[in-house]
């Protein structure tokens, strides 16, 4: 039986309570207000325009002519005005072009420098400018946010190359073997593998396991430079990149005749023919470093072709030889599609919980590991 104390303390509990859910009502009323659709910005550039750009024109004016600005400068500040009235932040993959990479991205980066950026940041909105499997990471590591892909179709060769039900196929095949998958895997098979991995990381992931046979899914070029690192043995799935996969190692030893002096520096979803005319293998963030550190006067950045564009934006005194692989995918990703997103709130990430779950263990355990 409850005593008046025992009462007592309960009267202000249930105001708590009460006011908790006043609260909560007022903070969903003030975000639908601020998730409901807008109309579309006006996009002429005008001499405002102009002004409110300019200190964004000067971080890309190494690659973008000033005769090609008043195309990219309305949606730039479009896009930059909605992304404070929905609380948004835009993560920029390294593949992204030069005027959304450095003109609208509020984080830059790999996948996983992107997905753990914006999960220190308090939006509610998280906008990936890159590709499908990239807002699936987001999500899973921001689940109380909204994350939006401006393009569905925004897809990856690597990340079609396999299914949950090749993953369990797999593991029937070898039983008790670990599985690693790269990042670029959707969330429905990450959830059937053991921990994730990057191309920084994935040497460092697979020894952790202490095992000694992994499987390592799904791009068969990166699992064989991993094999080539480690004594661990691996079992390769055979996807691959079609973008990184055109390049050849004819084709670099030309570019290099053409200046013995040039560095070439090679992303490891390339063959292994390619990464053996390199004079540095890293990932996107590896590369990035390695040209801002050793300042080669002429690089040549065997990756999409985007990436370039955006280091040499700021890396003055540096010449860069660009073979010009566009990604299709990331190409999807352009300033209209943005700003699409942000004015009708679309494409949202939704993931079943259940594979939610199992999906961000893999990405948290690799996380743990690495931090
Ligand atoms: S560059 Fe290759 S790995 Fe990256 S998204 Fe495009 S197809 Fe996928």
């Amino acid at each position: 039986m409850a005593t008046p104390q025992s009462r007592s303390c309960e009267a202000p509990e249930r105001g708590k309570a009460d006011r908790a859910g006043e609260g909560k009502a007022a903070s969903n009323a003030s975000r639908d207000a601020r998730f409901a659709p807008v109309e579309m910005p006006d996009l002429t550039f005008t001499p405002e325009v102009a002004e409110a750009t300019e200190h964004l024109y000067e971080r890309v004016s190494r690659v973008i002519p000033r005769i090609e600005w008043p195309a990219f400068a309305p949606y730039i500040k479009a896009i930059n005005d909605l992304k404070r009235q929905r609380n948004a932040v835009i993560l920029a993959h390294n593949y992204m072009t030069p005027e959304i990479f450095h003109c609208v991205g509020d984080f830059r980066g790999d996948s996983l420098q992107l997905a753990r950026e914006a999960a220190r940041t308090d939006a509610d909105v998280i906008v990936q400018a890159g590709v499908h499997f990239m807002a699936e990471t987001s999500k899973l590591l921001n689940p109380d946010k909204t994350v939006l892909i401006p393009d569905l179709e925004a897809g990856c060769s690597l990340a079609a190359s396999i299914t949950a039900e090749d993953v369990r196929a797999l593991r029937e095949a070898y039983p008790g073997v670990p599985v690693v998958t790269y990042v670029n895997t959707s969330a429905e098979v990450k959830a059937e593998c053991d921990i994730c991995c990057t191309s920084s990381n994935a040497v460092k992931v697979v020894e952790s396991l202490g095992a000694k046979r992994v499987i390592f899914v799904p791009d068969e070029y990166l699992a064989k430079y991993v094999a080539g690192q480690t004594d661990v043995e691996i079992i390769a799935w055979k996807g691959r990149c079609e973008v990184h996969e055109r390049f050849t190692a004819d084709e670099l030893r030309a570019y290099r005749e053409t200046d013995p002096a040039m560095r070439i520096i090679a992303h490891p979803e390339c063959s292994p023919d390619v990464l053996r005319e390199a004079d540095y293998t890293g990932s996107t963030s590896g590369m990035i470093k390695w040209v801002k550190e050793h300042k080669p006067e002429k690089v040549l950045l065997v990756t999409e072709c985007s990436m370039s564009d955006n280091v040499a934006a700021e890396t003055p005194g540096v010449e860069f030889v660009r073979p010009c692989n566009l990604c299709p995918y990331m190409k999807l990703i352009t300033l209209p599609a943005i700003l699409d997103s942000l004015v009708y709130m679309k494409h949202e990430i939704l993931i079943p919980e259940d594979v939610a779950a199992r999906a961000r263990r893999a990405v948290e355990r690799m996380i743990n590991l690495t931090n």
